[in-house]
């Protein structure tokens, strides 16, 4: 048998490895940081004054750079490319794949008289048609009978990976309508900028500008190159279809915080010298909970460009893991029976006068501003949870919502005690007209925040959106995840919710009421009404779920049916209003994620229907073979009763293999039909939910008695490496 082989030699390789540590390029970081990054100093080094103001007012304001200057801009880019040994220039984009991608051109021209230059100009760096056609487009380009065009992002900087100068791009058809996350991402950037700007008016007239911050924490599994190859399943689908779960999983929790072993630190400083050459400042990296897993997390960032690292960190991982015979795992549930992976987006709101809209502060005016932003960020969550689950939606994050390890699907809010308990009291205590005293008392109250409160023992592990502190952490952002998407959502909600939170206390103030008075009254108001979204407790336990039923909050498990919310007119009214996501954008969306779905779950179907007819089936006939060789063995050397003695046990064994090769054999058959039959489904919405609740379930029950068999068929003949060896191996 050839497979067996393959595993025991994956094995061997495995066994056969060594770390290999390369040194950085200096000693400090602080002298590469950025060295491949067309940021500050490269500009003020590379531009003209006129060319570098431009591309400032671009980055504040967002304003266009006329053609003159961006054909300067391009000019600076590709002079100190050059200095960097750069050939080639790409548009980089984010397409709706959740990958990156990009088209490589050469800055060598051709030109009379077999000579060559070098040419990169404005129009070259501004716009660029890549033969997108094969991109996800949800019918749009269809419709409108358009190609997409990629146009320049000056907002993020160009950088360097190998000899390219990629340049962020957003990516749009030629009617307008966005084909990617980086679009919608700065319409939503801009609409919270302009609703929070205004709001911050009440406290500080110095504020023009709020920008948001990101800080992600990426969760990742390693797995040797040999045992990836030697497992079909994690190739083709990214995670574990088959396997046993191993005797030792995560349950010692000795993984965690534990030492980072040495081929794994190799790796990790591979890929945070080649981040950190490229501006991210990665901070963190540490162990994760189960076997394997590892988490990686920056300083945070202004929102746009934390997400384009994230896109980039992720690519320049897997490309380091190949260097260091890993490869990465980012899908959020590789392996059953250990934690999946996630990534958790830390956000928050920043003035442009350096104050962080979610610190509380030592004054009461600040911390009314605090208390302002808080609540209605918490409001908008409250009226918006079921956008921000569809959000967040995936075939992979359905494995780890809802699964007690972490958050569940159901949306709500953790503040911790004290927060609570000031909110309780705003909530009892502003009522129809405020006398003088009470005012003082209840600005007291607020005052009385306690400016830092990263308090560990007051963090709930347990809750998808939780305040730790100074910042807002979505935990339930899927770790393959785009955060684009979640971000986007976010900041629109959150934007909406302030413009109508100043609507209201403008109305108030018209009506005679002090700011101040007007401000609180609102804020109890939306305390009130978004009571229901808070929840302090356990939220694996079983009670959360009927609790929050009785609150009336959705707990939507999967992915079909929470993305239904796109199609909802009130969320079409919401984006559009925002001019964040038009009608057609977002139906497109949804048609997009519905046939992504459609499309893994269809491709872990095949791996798995293949894997059991190919490997696990004719595996186990072989080994039941050789059981039944030994009885007809028994019967010919021992007599009558004593063979019958003998040979019980292979007997028994033979038995019970042959129930579970037919059970493989029949579920297989069956899901085949399940995947005909929902293939022909032309709605992409019931063709999604046929395969989730048609095709889906055939491979957990396919999985179960391939796992049984395992624990029957000799070791030596298994042919996929089994779950402890990927998990325990390194
Ligand atoms: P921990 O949660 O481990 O105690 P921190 O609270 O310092 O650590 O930060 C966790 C993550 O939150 C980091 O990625 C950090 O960059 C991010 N973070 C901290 N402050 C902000 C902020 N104002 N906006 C966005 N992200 C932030
Ligand atoms: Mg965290």
């Amino acid at each position: 048998m050839s497979t067996p082989r393959l595993r025991h030699k994956a094995l061997e390789d495995v066994l056969n490895r060594s770390p290999k540590f390369s040194d950085p390029p200096a000693q400090r970081i602080s002298d590469y940081y950025g060295a491949h990054v067309f940021g500050e100093d490269a500009m003020r080094m590379f531009l003209t004054e006129e060319a570098y103001y431009a591309v400032r007012q671009a980055i504040t304001h967002g304003s266009r750079i006329e053609r003159r200057l961006a054909d300067q801009v391009a000019s600076g880019m590709k002079e100190w490319a050059a200095t960097k040994g750069a050939t080639h220039y790409t548009h980089w984009f984010q397409p709706l794949t959740g990958l990156s991608a990009e088209k490589h051109d050469a800055f060598f021209e051709p030109i009379a008289g077999g000579r060559s230059i070098e040419r990169f100009d404005g129009s070259m760096l501004v716009q660029q048609e890549p033969d997108a056609s094969s991109f996800p487009n949800g019918g749009i380009r269809n419709t409108f009978e358009a190609r997409g065009y990629t146009a320049w992002d000056p907002s993020s900087p160009a950088f360097l990976i190998g000899r390219t100068l990629c340049i962020p791009t957003i990516f749009i058809s030629y009617t307008g309508e966005a084909l990617d996350y980086k679009m919608p991402l700065l319409r939503a950037i801009r609409a919270i900028d302009d609703a929070a700007t205004a709001v911050c008016q009440y406290f500080d007239k110095e504020v023009t500008k709020v920008v948001t911050t990101l800080g992600w924490e990426q969760e990742y599994f390693l797995i040797d190159k040999a045992l990836f190859y030697a497992r079909p399943d994690i190739m083709m689908s990214g995670r574990a279809l088959f396997g046993h779960i191993p005797a030792k999983g995560q349950q010692l929790e000795d993984h965690y915080f534990g030492s980072i072993p040495d081929r794994v630190r190799a790796f990790m400083r591979d890929f945070e010298t080649e981040a950190l050459m490229l501006g991210i400042p990665v901070k963190t990296r540490h162990n994760e909970v189960a076997p394997n897993q590892f988490e990686c997390a920056p300083v945070f960032e202004e929102l746009n460009l934390a997400v384009d690292h994230n896109v980039l960190l992720m690519d320049i991982m897997e490309k380091t893991a190949q260097k260091h015979d890993f490869r990465v795992l980012l899908h959020e549930k590789p392996y059953a029976g250990v934690n999946g992976s996630g990534k958790h987006n830390n956000w928050s709101l920043a003035t442009n006068t350096g104050r962080n809209l979610l610190k509380p502060a030592k004054t009461p005016k600040e911390n009314l501003q605090f208390l302002t932003f808080f609540v209605n960020t918490i409001a908008a969550i409250h009226a918006h949870a079921d956008v921000l689950r569809a959000s967040i939606a995936s075939a992979g994050n359905d494995h780890r919502l809802g699964a007690n390890e972490a958050p569940p699907a159901i949306i709500s809010v953790f503040i911790g005690e004290h927060l609570s308990n000031l909110l309780d009291g705003l909530e009892k205590n502003i009522k129809g007209a405020m006398s003088p005293d009470r005012k003082t008392e209840l600005k007291l109250d607020i005052g009385r925040i306690p400016p830092v409160m990263l308090d560990n023992t007051d963090r709930n592990r347990t809750s998808p959106f939780a305040f730790t502190g100074n910042k807002f952490e979505f935990r339930a952002v899927g770790s393959s995840a785009n955060c684009a998407g979640p971000m986007t959502v976010l900041n629109t909600i959150v934007a909406e919710q302030l413009i109508r939170f100043k609507k209201e206390v403008d109305a108030l103030i018209e009506k005679g009421a002090k700011k101040d008075e007007a401000i609180l009254r609102v804020l109890r108001d939306l305390i009130v009404r978004s009571k229901a979204i808070r929840f302090e407790g356990n939220g694996y336990g079983d009670e959360w779920v009927k609790e929050a039923e009785g609150r009336g909050l959705s707990n939507l498990k999967d992915t079909p049916r929470a993305l239904d919310v796109w199609g909802r007119k009130e969320t079409k009214k919401l984006f559009s209003d925002m001019g964040v996501l038009s009608p057609v954008e977002l139906e497109a969306r949804h048609e997009i994620e519905l046939h992504s779905y459609m499309l893994k779950i269809q491709i872990e179907s095949r791996v798995a229907g293949d894997l059991a007819q190919n490997h696990i089936i004719p595996t186990a006939i072989a080994y039941q073979n050789r059981l039944i060789e030994n009885v007809r063995g028994l019967r010919d050397v021992l007599s009558g009763e004593k063979a019958k003695v003998a040979s019980a046990t292979q007997i028994k064994l033979i038995e019970e293999m042959s129930e579970r090769i037919t059970n493989i054999k029949v579920l297989v058959d069956e899901m085949i039909e399940a995947r005909r039959q929902a293939n022909v489904i032309e709605d992409a919405r019931d063709r999604a939910i046929a395969y989730c609740d048609k095709v889906r379930p055939y491979l957990e029950r396919i999985r179960y008695n391939s796992d049984k068999l395992e624990l029957l068929v000799d070791d030596e003949l298994w042919p996929l490496p089994k779950m402890r060896e990927l998990l325990f191996t390194r």
